[in-house]
């Protein structure tokens, strides 16, 4: 997970910003410098992951996500993610975790 002291730094930084690189009318910001400051991320971890529901982008923590389809195989499923505010890409990893009766087979 990044770092929130400098989570709070890019926000600031990418958000005063504007279109010229310029924040708040007089200091300019060098957009090679918010690139690098995004691209210093740390990793979410797994559990961390698990318990946001895959809600969040493990990067940026950004809810920003695009997800892919589904695909399930042998009881393991894959689900391709992009983040739209970082880039960054993943997959979500779903296993089988039991079965609910729908209805029992009818007595021969
Ligand atoms: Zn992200």
């Amino acid at each position: 997970m990044i770092d929130p002291q400098l989570q709070a730094l890019i926000r600031d930084v990418s958000d005063s910003a504007d279109d010229t690189g310029r924040r708040d009318g007089h200091t300019v910001v060098d957009k090679e410098v918010i690139a690098a400051l995004k691209a210093y991320t740390v990793q979410a971890s797994q559990s961390d992951f698990v318990k946001s529901s895959g809600s969040e982008c493990p990067f940026c923590q950004s809810v920003s996500v695009y997800r892919g389809h589904l695909g399930l195989a042998l009881g393991v499923g894959k689900r391709a993610c992009i983040c739209n505010d970082c880039e960054g890409t993943w997959n979500e990893v779903y296993g089988l975790s039991g079965y609910t009766v729908l209805a029992s087979p009818s007595p021969r």
